[in-house]
């Protein structure tokens, strides 16, 4: 008798326990946008950038319905450059400041904590770039080499470890686009993480421009900085792989998160 008492009160606390788990549940609900995000695109850009860029505005809008972050979008980086600290994130699509000023504050505050996710033509330097700087940060060299014309290529996830790729497959096909190769390698770097890479599988890779071998770092970080870097931005055809759109979203919110103000996720 004493036992099934002891049963009982169990059960009761059990059933109780449980209840209060449930209501406090409710996840966690913005009560006012999260963080401020500022996305910059180049619309003299070449046109399949230009393509790309439209159709990565618009996906970013997607992430911000009910208001959960600001995103304000903008073809006019210079008219920011004095409030940066602003902006929680910058987005740069296909877009590399050319302009002293511009690169001046993107230093100061990257530097500072700064957060950015940074697509495609956006790392692209050469020779005449003359921005030493910005290849510390990208850790990489200049543009080498890509593969032509644009297509889906197969996609090999180097670590299942980080917070970007732990829900991604060890591989899978992305949307059609360019890849570029780096001289010198990003994974040459020892601050760099090479998250995802172009599978060797794909050679020969390309119908006019045929790339037949070698190491095509695809998505990267350099851990010295708040970023996050991606390959993927060329042409009208973008956002169509859900895998690679989930890659997307987990880089712009793994940046997001390690604010140094705060996680603002966790509000
Ligand atoms: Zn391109």
């Amino acid at each position: 008798m004493k036992k099934l008492l002891w049963l009982l009160l169990g059960l009761m606390f059990k059933i109780s326990a449980s209840a209060q788990d449930f209501e406090n549940y409710p996840a966690k609900y913005a009560q006012a946008p999260r963080f401020n995000a500022l996305l910059v695109y180049d619309p003299t850009a070449e046109e399949a950038h230009v393509q790309f860029d439209e159709q990565a505005v618009s996906f970013f809008h997607k992430l911000t319905y009910g208001e959960g972050y600001n995103l304000t979008v903008t073809t006019d980086f210079g008219a920011y450059c004095s409030h940066l600290s602003d902006y929680d994130v910058l987005i740069w699509l296909n877009y590399s400041p050319r302009a002293e000023a511009e690169r001046t504050a993107f230093q100061r505050y990257m530097e500072n904590g700064g957060g950015w996710v940074g697509f495609h033509a956006t790392a692209y330097n050469d020779k005449d770039t003359h921005w030493p700087w910005y290849n510390t940060f990208l850790g990489c060299g200049i543009f080498l080499a890509n593969q032509w014309p644009p297509q889906c290529a197969l996609l090999t996830v180097d670590t299942q470890e980080h917070a970007v790729t732990r829900n991604l497959p060890k591989e899978f096909v992305a949307a059609p686009s360019e890849y570029y190769m780096w001289y010198e390698n990003p994974r040459k770097n020892p601050d760099v993480d090479v998250l995802v890479t172009l599978s060797e599988k794909n050679y020969p890779f390309g119908i006019k421009d045929v790339i037949t071998y070698g190491d095509f770092p695809v998505v990267w970080t350099n851990r010295n900085y708040r970023m996050i870097y991606l390959n993927m931005g060329h042409g009208d055809e973008s956002f169509i792989s859900p895998t690679e759109n989930l890659l997307f979203t987990n880089a712009f919110r793994w940046v997001v998160s390690r604010d140094p103000k705060g996680d603002p996720f966790l509000k």
